[in-house]
């Protein structure tokens, strides 16, 4: 396995010049241009080192007096927590609205509530929502930056950077590298995001599931679809399991869980087919024993909460590309991004 990077770490300083096109908001992966996910990717990488060597960078505070409000009408752990994490690292306030408790219980429409939240100070929105296309809709209503936090089956595209910034640490790139993803991956926002991330910088990806849960043709960029899970894994270096989103299908569309983990679970032998250095992924939640067996949780190919850490890195560049910096503008250190 190895740690090295094909590329140097960046400096944690902003630098100007080289800057790609500025990001006024993060909807998805869709959209966005290579050097744009490589600067987001560099700039994670260089909080990421602030962080661990607590460095200057962040005792400056950089979004100091900035109000980042997440409004999540599903459930969220990490998401959320590591937008709040972030925010605070950065020096920002972060503001939740517990949209149990708020007058969207009373029939208020998204946009009047989002519209409400501008009108109280807030800088930015992270936006999770079960409706596909809610934070493009979002978007259009509000003048400040929208972040998509998952929208339906749309697209997660914090997720899908979180998951490529754990492949350049643990492979040192992305171009060039098989990626398996497997299980259900039509009606999962992280299976878009990443195949579309993935194949952006360079990566050959392959996705399995059942009948029913694959993608129609190209409604996952150039990602190549099987039913044979066998070919998917083959050489694989990087295999992403999936939680299967029962709450977005119909009943009966896919095996219970029993059944799903006998023909669709992770276990060690699949990974005999991968790679020696395969590295092995989850969004999370994992249900153990359904998507993966547990004890492959315990080895050191997986990489699970390696990715929930970098998710806090990720959204931070998020955060600061999106609003530090005269607002809307992104800078790069990564001019020099070959190699990924
Ligand atoms: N946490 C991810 C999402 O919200 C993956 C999942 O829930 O299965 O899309």
């Amino acid at each position: 396995m190895s740690l090295s990077l094909s590329m140097p770490a960046p400096a944690v300083m902003p630098a100007p010049g080289d800057a790609p096109p500025a990001l006024r908001h993060l909807l998805g992966i869709r959209g966005l241009t290579r050097s744009q996910a490589e600067a987001l990717l560099a700039e994670a990488r260089s909080w990421k080192a602030a962080r661990a060597g607590r460095l200057q960078a962040l005792s400056r505070r950089p979004l100091a007096g900035r109000r980042i409000v997440t409004v999540f009408y599903e459930p969220s752990t990490r998401t959320m927590t590591s937008f709040h994490v972030a925010a605070a690292a950065l020096g920002a306030e972060a503001v939740d609205l517990p949209v149990s408790r708020s007058s969207v219980q009373k029939g208020e429409r998204l946009d009047d509530t989002l519209e409400t939240l501008e009108s109280l100070g807030a800088d930015a929105v992270v936006l999770r929502h079960p409706q596909t296309g809610a934070a493009h809709y979002a978007a259009r209503h509000l003048s400040i930056p929208v972040i998509n936090g998952g929208d339906g089956t749309g697209e997660h595209p914090t997720q899908a950077l979180t998951d490529a910034l754990t492949i350049l640490e643990r492979r040192g790139r992305v171009a060039g590298l098989k990626v398996a993803i497997l299980g259900d991956i039509r009606h999962s926002r992280v299976a878009r995001s990443n195949a579309l991330l993935l194949e952006l910088l360079g990566a050959e990806v392959w996705l399995s599931g059942p009948a029913a849960a694959l993608p129609p043709a190209g409604a996952f960029g150039g990602a190549r679809v099987t039913l044979n899970r066998d070919e998917a894994l083959e050489g694989a270096d990087v295999v992403m399991a999936l939680r299967v989103q029962r709450e977005r299908q119909a009943r009966g569309l896919l095996p219970p869980p029993g059944a799903y983990r006998s023909r669709w679970g992770l276990d060690a032998r699949d990974l005999e087919r991968c790679s020696p250095d395969v590295v092995l992924l989850h969004p999370g939640p994992v249900n153990r024993d359904v998507e993966v067996d547990g004890r492959l949780l315990e080895d050191p190919r997986c990489a699970v909460l390696q990715q929930v850490a970098n998710g806090v890195a990720v959204r931070m560049a998020v955060l600061h590309t999106l609003l530090g910096q005269g607002g809307g503008r992104s800078w790069s250190t990564c001019s020099s991004a070959a190699g990924w």
